[in-house]
């Protein structure tokens, strides 16, 4: 009798656990759903959003755009009031690549347009180039509140993002301004000091990590590096300092 009632009880608590499971499981796959999938300017829900940011190919920059508008990922969009996608050129042989949207980036919807990024377009200037010949996108897409550093799980949710937009554009040069970028996207504790100069490989592609336009505005000197370093990837593009 004793043993047939705790046979009872181990079976209804199984059976309990086995309901508990489907339900989370349930939990889970509503939260996936959730995501839209959308056109830049219309958001879209898509299904396991996270699974396909790192596995499925999207076809186009405005594909993946579309998802990236939609992204809720982590707390910062609960505080943004516009995703930072990119801007330029998809075909661009050079990406530059900063850390994360500030108050100006985050008003307009677009990414180095505050007193760095009007450093950052005089370089591109002093390169020969205009804006609209190159790409210009950040690890992360949303601004962190008070233009605090990028949390890790942040980056870690966002870098997928940052991935596939590279490997849409598959550029002949990134330029990673300033230690974020740059250990981010080398996977490298080496401060931004050691790191620039020379070119490194993220995935193929030729990497030159210098320092953050804003960090110039605050460090005017440490320019020069930052011109050698774009004279080096100018040699590799085959831009002539004059032209
Ligand atoms: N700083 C960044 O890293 N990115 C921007 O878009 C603006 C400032």
């Amino acid at each position: 009798m004793t043993e047939s009632l705790s046979r009872t009880s181990t079976g209804q608590i199984r059976a309990e656990l086995l309901s508990l499971v489907k339900s989370v499981r349930g939990q889970v796959q509503n939260a996936e759903d959730l995501y839209v999938e959308v056109d830049c300017k219309k958001p879209v829900i898509r299904k396991g959003l996270h699974a396909k940011a790192s596995g499925h190919h999207r076809a186009s920059i405005q594909e993946l755009c579309r998802e990236v508008a939609a992204c809720r990922h982590c707390a910062l969009a609960q505080t943004r009031k516009n995703v930072v996608f990119g801007d330029g050129d998809p075909k661009a042989k050079i990406v530059f690549v900063g850390e994360a949207p500030g108050a100006d980036e985050d008003d307009q919807g677009l990414p180095f347009v505050g007193r760095a990024g009007q450093l950052l377009t005089n370089i591109i200037k002093a390169m020969g180039l205009d804006r609209k010949d190159v790409y210009i996108c950040n690890i992360l897409k949303c601004r962190p509140p008070g233009n605090r550093n990028p949390l890790p799980d942040e980056i870690r949710l966002c870098e997928p993002f940052l991935k596939e937009q590279l490997r849409i554009i598959s550029p002949q040069i990134i330029c990673a301004l300033g230690s974020f970028a740059a250990k981010t996207l080398l996977k490298t504790e080496t401060p931004i000091t050691a790191l620039r100069g020379r070119f490194h490989f993220y995935e193929g592609i030729k990497l030159m990590p210098t320092y953050h336009p804003a960090y110039l505005l605050r460090n005017p000197p440490a320019k020069k590096q930052v011109w050698e370093d774009v004279q080096l990837i100018m040699k590799e593009i085959g831009l002539s300092k004059s032209s």
